[in-house]
């Protein structure tokens, strides 16, 4: 847990963060971040994988042994903050490593996880996607009560969304329907009837 400042000293540190540029401040956030300092080599890392825009290693605290963590290089808190173009890519970077963890690992199955925000459990504020490979049995728990509403407030919420999902415009990403997208279709009715995990080897290109 971070010690409380005094309000003596976060009003001075607000004062002192007015007269700071854009460029100063990232540099400070940079100084404080766990993840920008994995990045800049500040603290050591297990790393599984680098280029220009991503580092993957291993998380210190893992949920099954082989849990990677997937960060961007720049410094950004959450999801929404992140371009279209850095985020189309970090997905497929996901998903190709995903499918190389299965393989080395015998991964039975594969946990996805990004938490955005203190209230989502978000420990690092620095963005990260977490690939947890599991295997049965393995005791990893993610598990909720689920809520219960009258059907009027659950189709309130659905309205509000629904609005502002309206101007979603993911045009510009192009996906190029390839030969691997149609074998997945095969393999996904093999994965629905005998509950096997896809072959990695077929899925990467
Ligand atoms: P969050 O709860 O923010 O989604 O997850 C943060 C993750 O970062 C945790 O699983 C935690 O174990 C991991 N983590 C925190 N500090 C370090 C570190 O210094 N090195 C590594 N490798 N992982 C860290
Ligand atoms: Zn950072």
């Amino acid at each position: 847990m971070a010690e409380q400042l005094t309000p003596e000293q976060a009003a001075a540190l607000q004062e002192k963060l007015k007269q700071m540029s854009p460029e100063q401040i990232q540099e400070l956030v940079k100084k404080q971040c766990v993840f920008c300092r994995i990045v800049a080599g500040e603290i050591p890392s297990k790393k599984v994988y680098e280029d220009d825009n991503f580092l993957a290693f291993l998380d210190i605290n893992p949920a099954n042994i082989g849990h990677v963590l997937v960060v961007t290089k720049d410094h950004f808190s959450v999801l929404p903050q992140l371009p279209n173009e850095l985020a189309a890519k970090y997905f497929v970077l996901v998903k190709e490593l995903s499918a190389r963890i299965y393989d080395a690992l015998g991964a039975q199955g594969i946990n996805i996880l990004q938490n955005n925000g203190p209230a989502a459990g978000q420990e690092v504020p620095h963005i990260h996607i977490h690939i947890i490979p599991r295997f049965e049995e393995d005791g990893v728990r993610f598990t909720w009560e689920p809520k219960k509403a009258e059907e009027s407030e659950v189709d309130a919420v659905l309205n509000k969304i629904k609005a502002k999902a309206k101007d979603i415009d993911i045009k510009g990403v192009s996906v190029s329907k390839k030969k691997e997208v149609i074998e997945m279709t095969e393999e996904r009715e093999q994965f629905d009837s005998k509950g096997a995990a896809p072959s990695p080897a077929r899925r990467i290109p």
